[in-house]
């Protein structure tokens, strides 16, 4: 603990908004501060910590690793990083993966594959990267701009071009999607950032089918939405389609840093030694608790966990919509990537929520995002249920 919170708190730039909550230690769903009261994490440390908080697997994995290899680079060979990558690879649409730190830098490496492919396997033009309006790709200068929101873009010109941005859920902008100029296109399936807004599943089949047929890029970033949190291990599975790069980072390594680019191999054939790298990317430490957190989420039923608490929890949601339908506009999203659109300040509901030891999230200012871990259960549901309520009695 800092002693002087003051002196500590100018030490790091301020570009967030803390609240005044300490964070010491943590096990499943629950977290302790430094004065050793608790909360009900329903933010899974932002969809990262999938699993609960030091998920055992995951912890003995780390630490036979921590005895053994740190850190070697990528000019040698790395077993639980091949081991990884053929998990990831089998267990989805894709044939290879490059691996680096963070979501970021995973559509950073996924929007130069794409230029590079249509540079150098296909010898055109790169052509612009169609992306949707309320999106979130990052915060590097390439995903800041491939990201559909002003107020992320602002002050950081000159920006780099190549990007283009179209309506999301908007069937007419589909005709925009031109051949000639356009190397790929860039969505989440459920925005989340955004506002946690899902996908319309006959919109996305179209984008599918012109993509497909004019042999553009299909690229879905699945940073937020992957590793199981929409129900699914990657949420393209529900929507019957068959992207060509699939993005992964925030619940790949159930809290350790790691991201990746999973791609189908006409496609990543496009990188060949020295076109893309990076040097923590894909470390021993770091594919160990991302190999743990697949292998648990594969041999110990999560999902269907997952599936039938989020059947249970939206129904809850939908009781309190019904209850309190004037400050309760709207109930949406998929497993436990979950979004109640209010009336309210969504961040005036975070704080009240604290208040009562439930720790929330906002997505844009009138949605309060709800990120519980894949393996909370009933009895934490009514916990939470019971102080929404209660917050909503206050607000009605
Ligand atoms: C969080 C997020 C990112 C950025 O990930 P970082 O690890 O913060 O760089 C990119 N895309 C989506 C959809 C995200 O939710």
């Amino acid at each position: 603990m800092p002693l002087n919170q003051e002196i500590a708190d100018h030490s790091v730039m301020s570009t967030y908004n803390r609240l005044p909550i300490t964070l010491l230690s943590g096990k499943g769903s629950y977290v302790w501060d430094e004065h050793t009261h608790y909360f009900l994490d329903y933010t899974s440390g932002i969809a990262t910590c999938n699993l609960g908080h030091v998920p055992e697997r995951v912890k003995e994995k780390v630490e036979e690793q921590v005895n053994k290899l740190w850190h070697c680079s990528n000019l040698y060979h790395i077993p639980t990083q091949e081991k990884l990558a053929s998990k990831l690879t089998e267990l989805s649409c894709t044939d290879q993966a490059f691996f680096c730190n963070s979501g970021a830098e995973a559509n950073e490496s996924a929007i130069k594959l794409a230029r590079r492919y249509s540079q150098k396997c296909k010898e055109q033009n790169p052509g612009e990267i169609v992306t949707f309006s309320q999106s979130f790709h990052g915060r590097t200068l390439a995903t800041l701009t491939a990201t559909g929101q002003e107020k992320i873009q602002d002050g950081f010109a000159p920006l780099p071009g190549g990007f283009r941005y179209l309506p999301y859920n908007d069937f007419e902008a589909l005709n925009e999607i031109h051949q000639e100029h356009t190397s790929a296109v860039m969505l989440e399936l459920i925005q989340g950032e955004g506002g946690i807004i899902p996908a319309n599943p006959e919109w996305i089949q179209q984008l599918a089918n012109i993509c497909h047929d004019k042999g553009i890029l299909l690229m879905v970033d699945e940073v937020q939405t992957g590793i199981g949190r929409t129900g699914t291990l990657f949420a393209y599975e529900q929507f019957g389609i068959e992207p060509d790069v699939i993005t992964l980072a925030k619940g790949l390594g159930s809290g350790f840093p790691i991201g990746a680019v999973l791609a189908k191999e006409y496609v990543a054939n496009a990188f060949v030694p020295g076109s893309h790298a990076s040097t923590f990317g894909g470390n021993p430490l770091a594919t160990t608790a991302a190999l743990a957190t697949i292998e648990t989420i594969q041999e110990q039923e999560v999902l269907k966990q997952c599936n039938e608490n989020s059947t249970y929890l939206k129904q809850q949601l939908e009781d309190l919509k019904a209850q309190f339908p004037e400050v309760i506009y709207d109930i949406r999203g998929e497993g436990f990537l979950l979004g109640i659109e209010t009336s309210q300040q969504a961040i005036d509901i975070v704080h009240k929520a604290r208040e009562h030891n439930v720790l929330i999230l906002t997505a844009g200012q009138h949605v309060v995002r709800i990120l519980p871990p894949l393996t909370t259960d009933k009895s934490e549901i009514d916990v939470f249920i019971n102080v929404m309520r209660t917050i909503f009695k206050t607000l009605d």
